[in-house]
């Protein structure tokens, strides 16, 4: 089984991430998580990522496609991958399509997370002056917020075409937002 989830920072992605990876062993890719990795390594890909990473843009499309292809025939991933930030781009989304049908495998849901973006601003203001942080911490926030508003617009229509789009709240409980995950993978999962 092969889920993307959709979402902006702070909707708690990671958090249903690894609730899913604990229950059905499905393991959580995250193209952001792997190019922290090369930059924390220092690596030449790393060091040239970074300054991209830091203006909130874009890495070049094929850096992240070939991340995953790297990683998708791994052993971890026999029962399946959650992508996390990937694709944001229809290249990408085009790009996986094709990865996954060359292994007779394919997408099966996306999951949108359903946030109010104003309430998510003020959740991490508040995060941030009460863990001291500076002014950084909202200005990045808001950076990617607005990097999510823009490649959402062009990944969801792209998967919504396809009829796979699932959209359910993200701004009730950690518990209440993995029920309604589960109710829409049940069927396949059970
Ligand atoms: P994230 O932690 O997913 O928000 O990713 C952090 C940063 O890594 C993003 O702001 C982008 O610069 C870069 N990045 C991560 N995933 C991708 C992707 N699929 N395509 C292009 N850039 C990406």
């Amino acid at each position: 089984m092969n889920i993307i989830f959709f979402g902006p920072p702070a909707a708690g992605k990671g958090t249903q991430a690894k609730i899913l990876q604990d229950k059905y062993g499905l393991q959580q890719l995250s193209t952001g998580d792997m190019l922290r990795e090369e930059i924390a390594e220092q690596t030449a890909l790393g060091v040239k990522m970074k300054a991209i990473m830091d203006e909130g843009r874009l890495v070049p499309d094929e850096v992240v496609i070939e991340m995953i292809a790297n990683r998708i025939d791994s052993p971890d991933c026999v029962k399946g991958a959650i992508f996390d930030g990937f694709p944001r781009t229809e290249a990408q989304a085009e790009a996986l399509d094709a990865m996954l049908a060359a292994r007779g495998k394919k997408i099966d849901y996306v999951i949108e997370m359903i946030v109010d973006f104003d309430a998510l601003d003020a959740r991490v203001e508040k995060r941030a002056a009460e863990e001291g942080r500076s002014d950084d911490t909202v200005e990045t926030f808001r950076k990617r917020l607005d990097q999510y508003k823009s490649y959402s617009k062009e990944v969801l229509p792209y998967y919504k075409n396809k009829g796979l789009v699932e959209s359910i709240d993200g701004m009730v409980s950690i518990d209440a937002v993995t029920s309604q995950i589960l109710g829409i993978l049940k069927p396949e999962a059970a």
